[in-house]
């Protein structure tokens, strides 16, 4: 990735509560793997120079020991703990990438990451400072009220469902979140490039993904995952 430093942050502190487990959602096994693993081994696979993962402080060592040493991924320079919230999990994970000039974040509940979903954000990174995967929404979306009754119904043509991994100039990244932390903003934070958007004022380049790279939260995905999984294995044989 050219003579750029470029770090990447794959989260795994989540309880995943939805999934309804007691294993946290990403040791859950997909095709005899931890479905974190296939995160980890698309980024040790990729450019990027080196990984910190972000996990419970609870699982540092598991993970240490059952992800990185067994599977050999010599990115992965640091292991950390989490926040409370995805955003101070990210926030962690900035800290701990620092000195680099780009970071990648990715959720680690979405083993479907390809190589070629990678190259784009990061593309779009360098020339725009803020990238994120996506794709155009299939569905009709509604506004709805408290009491599940609608409210509007944007244009379908113009709303994107938003994925990972999101790419940034890291002294972006690194002030949008110090910005949203140094005051007590009541608002819901579900990725990063609203940050950048709302604190920086800069855009965001989005760049289409895959309908693939989905993040594993309830049981049902983990059966749409297995199946992404089995034809992506295919196509890498073939
Ligand atoms: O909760 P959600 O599904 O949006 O989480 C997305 C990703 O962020 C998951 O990979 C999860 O492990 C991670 N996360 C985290 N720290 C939290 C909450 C979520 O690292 N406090």
């Amino acid at each position: 990735m050219n003579s750029q430093n470029v770090k990447a942050i794959v989260l795994a502190a989540g309880q995943g509560k939805r999934m309804g487990t007691e294993v946290p959602k990403q040791y859950l096994l997909l095709e005899g793997h931890e479905l974190l693993y296939y995160s980890l081994k698309a980024f040790e696979e990729s450019p990027v120079d080196e990984v910190v993962l972000v996990t419970g402080a609870d699982e540092i060592s598991w993970c240490q020991e059952h992800l990185v040493e067994r599977y050999g991924f010599t990115k992965v320079k640091k292991i950390i703990a989490g926040g409370k919230e995805r955003y101070d999990s990210v926030y962690a994970g900035l800290l701990a990438a620092a000195p680099c000039d780009y970071v990648l974040i990715h959720d680690g509940a979405r083993p479907l990451i390809t190589e070629e979903i990678l190259c784009d954000v990061f593309q779009g990174t360098v020339d725009y400072g803020c990238c994120t995967t996506g794709m155009p929404v299939k569905d009709t979306i509604k506004v709805v009220d408290e009491e599940d009754m609608a409210e509007d119904t944007p244009d379908r043509k113009s709303l994107w469902a938003i994925h990972t991994p999101q790419g940034f100039s890291y002294p972006f990244i690194l002030e949008a979140h110090e910005k949203f932390r140094e005051g007590s903003f009541q608002i819901p934070v579900t990725d990063d490039t609203m940050l950048v958007e709302l604190f920086l004022r800069k855009r965001t380049k989005l760049v289409k993904g895959s309908y693939r790279n989905i993040k594993v939260t309830t049981p049902e995905d983990m059966e749409l995952a297995q199946v992404f999984l089995k034809s992506l294995q295919r196509n890498q044989k073939g």
